[in-house]
């Protein structure tokens, strides 16, 4: 799905601020969308009111009167609302996490004090409004507009007031979507819509996707993607600046700029109704093609609860047994994320006692998602890669599947020699993976999936935005034409083998499962990755670099991980039964004993990672050893773990 385009008027709300209702766009010459005084997305359950009834611990608040006008959160700092706070220095550059903002945003956890405080969210508003304004050289006639959502986050409205606050007071208008997801926002940016306020110039989401609750955090959209690690740093030098130069008289402006220049529509609801629309057209126009199928959802208390009841059900599915799609910034179940084994087994738990055809997870804000299938059995890490590489291969035979380092060497053989793809493992990082696909295309190597082995995924016909839900949908499609075709006639039939021929050869199966009586529906998904071989063993082990130990001699932990590496692939080199990746970008990747192993160095921090897979514990121990005889001069590095794998049991 590309730029979103419907008109659903009477689902829109655009709300206004109550305070300044007749100062709305006096200066503005765009439409004015009609306009109520609430926001009551997914019928009302996910309204502010909502997330301020969560119990809340002390929240980072610096000056009381400017919170909230509908909520009675106890303040923990001055009263006086004229005097500005003694701003503590701030390191603004230790926010940065890759190409996200990251910070704790709630008190209380030992050891974690709060960095996101209000000013320096405010500045954060203000450096990304004129790094914005700066980028898109605009003549100042027509105020630019910043879309802004949140996840479930308990301090997701402090931030809002916050962010809104630094934005606004920079001139530009703010339009607050209320809970969204990640790649709504992104979309929001491609949306033509006036009643929704769309396209805006640049979106802001408010989120630390999995991290405990007392995080919080911000990404950045314009029209062309989401901002880049130098632009993060720009933007962070930017708020060092403005924070710096903060006055009283600033900050009362800028409170009041955003009571009037703020504005609240339920984009969500046109988001869900579009990506309903998406599959509806992929399935021949069929109003409800899901109908027959059982899929319940986790959305883990985050921002994914809408999936369920606003794109599965119109479309037919019954989605009976789905959990946690309440918002909840405690995350009281179990951590919003695909890649947690607790999260995983909720999912699949669900599925099976509900005889569900297929389940569905999604992360905090819904940019990463997993599946299950009927029998319990985990489309995630390299499965989910192999799913979708399957899919996306039927339309675009012999393309480019981009994945991140540490993918599996069964997987490259999947997509290969059972796909007729070409795999192109990259580096960690799900911006390095679409920027590496959208670099292929540009050289004339056409790649059409840049996928992570955490679940995040991006498709170029989905402008390779980074989106869960989307990935989700082209799941649920494949399911709607499967059994589209079931019912297609045998001409039909014949016609599309020529075009769509595995996907016949998957029909015949899922009819011949139906009438045979076995097999749930996604049986025809569990199919698609038949033949990936998968290990035995499959671990993680991380080995910290003290820093401070004598060894670095004053240097980088880079520059020692860089040693580490080093030393490792020369010892590699002279062992006949190892085989160095022939083409590899990222750290030491090395095959043998039927399995391989990948030591790399962390993105951010001192870790070096180190992933091994193998048929059996045993020939997953011989690799470790290799690693561990090779790490065991460099005294800053930390090798309990491997040194425990190691061990004989
Ligand atoms: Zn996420």
């Amino acid at each position: 799905m590309a730029a979103m385009s419907g008109k659903i008027a009477q689902n829109v709300i655009v709300a206004q601020n109550r305070q300044l209702g007749s100062q709305y766009r006096r200066e503005s010459h765009r439409p004015v969308p009609f306009m109520s005084n609430l926001l009551p997305i997914h019928g009302g359950k996910l309204a502010w009111t909502c997330l301020f009834s969560m119990k809340l611990p002390s929240l980072p608040i610096y000056q009381s009167g400017f919170v909230s006008r509908r909520t009675t959160i106890n303040c923990n700092a001055a009263s006086s609302a004229t005097a500005v706070p003694n701003l503590e220095k701030v390191d603004f550059l230790k926010l940065q996490n890759g190409s996200d903002i990251r910070g704790v945003a709630i008190a209380g956890v030992e050891g974690e004090p709060v960095s996101l405080t209000k000013p320096v969210t405010e500045a954060i508003g203000a450096a990304f409004a004129a790094w914005l304004l700066e980028k898109k050289k605009t003549d100042a006639s027509q105020p630019l507009r910043i879309s802004i959502g949140h996840d479930s986050r308990i301090s997701a409205p402090v931030l809002l007031d916050a962010v809104s606050q630094g934005v606004a007071g920079a001139g530009l208008d703010v339009i607050q979507f209320g809970l969204a997801s990640t790649p709504a926002m992104f979309n929001s940016t491609l949306t033509e819509d006036e009643t929704v306020l769309c396209p805006a110039d640049g979106a802001i989401m408010i989120t630390a996707s999995h991290l405990p609750y007392n995080r919080n955090g911000f990404k950045f959209f314009t029209n062309g993607g989401g901002l880049g690690k130098p632009d993060i740093k720009d933007i962070l030098e930017r708020a060092a600046d403005i924070y710096s130069k903060f006055t009283d008289e600033g900050l009362i402006d800028s409170k009041r700029q955003a009571s009037a220049s703020v504005k609240r529509v339920d984009y969500m609801t046109l988001y869900a109704s579009d990506l309903v629309k998406a599959v509806r057209k992929a399935a021949g126009n069929i109003e409800k093609p899901l109908e027959g199928f059982h899929i319940v959802v986790d959305a883990g208390n985050g921002a994914g609860g809408f999936f369920a009841a606003k794109v599965l059900e119109p479309l037919g599915a019954n989605t009976s047994g789905s959990q946690f799609l309440e918002p909840d910034g405690l995350f009281p179940n179990h951590i919003p994320n695909p890649e947690d084994k607790a999260a995983m087994e909720a999912i699949t738990q669900a599925v099976l006692d509900n005889n569900a055809d297929l389940g569905i997870i999604f992360d905090t804000d819904v940019d990463r998602s997993a599946a299950v299938d009927a029998t319990g059995r985990e489309f995630n890490r390299n499965r989910l890669i192999a799913l979708t590489s399957a899919i996306v291969l039927e339309e675009h035979p012999g393309t480019t599947i981009v994945t991140d380092s540490v993918t599996s060497d069964e997987l490259t053989t999947f997509i290969e020699k059972k796909l007729g793809g070409k795999h192109h493992r990259f580096k960690r990082g799900y911006k390095n993976v679409i920027d590496e696909a959208i670099r292929l295309n540009s050289i004339g190597e056409e790649s059409h999936l840049a996928i992570e082995t955490s679940g995040h995924g991006a498709l170029k016909e989905n402008n390779w935005l980074d989106d869960g839900a989307y990935l989700m949908v082209l799941v649920v499609q494949t399911l709607c034409s499967n059994l589209l075709f079931h019912f297609s006639s045998l001409l039909e039939l014949s016609l599309t083998f020529l075009f769509h021929h595995l996907q016949v050869k998957l029909l015949n199966k899922l009819a011949s499962a139906r009438t045979s009586g076995i097999g749930g529906g996604s049986k025809v998904l569990t199919d698609l990755v038949e033949g990936l071989r998968e290990p035995a063993v499959a671990v993680e082990l991380r080995l910290k670099i003290d820093q401070n130990h004598p060894d670095l001699k004053g240097g980088s932990f880079r520059e020692y991980g860089e040693a580490v590496l080093k030393h490792l692939e020369n010892l590699v080199t002279l062992d006949p039964k190892l085989q160095k990746a022939p083409v590899n970008y990222e750290g030491v990747r090395v095959s043998g004993h039927g399995g391989w192993f990948l030591l790399r160095l962390s993105l951010h921090d001192p870790v070096l990672p180190l992933n091994i897979e193998a048929p059996s514990n045993e020939d997953a121990v011989k690799l470790g050893l290799t690693v561990a005889s090779a790490v065991k001069e460099f005294h800053a590095l930390d090798t309990s773990a491997l040194d425990k794998f190691v061990q004989p049991s």
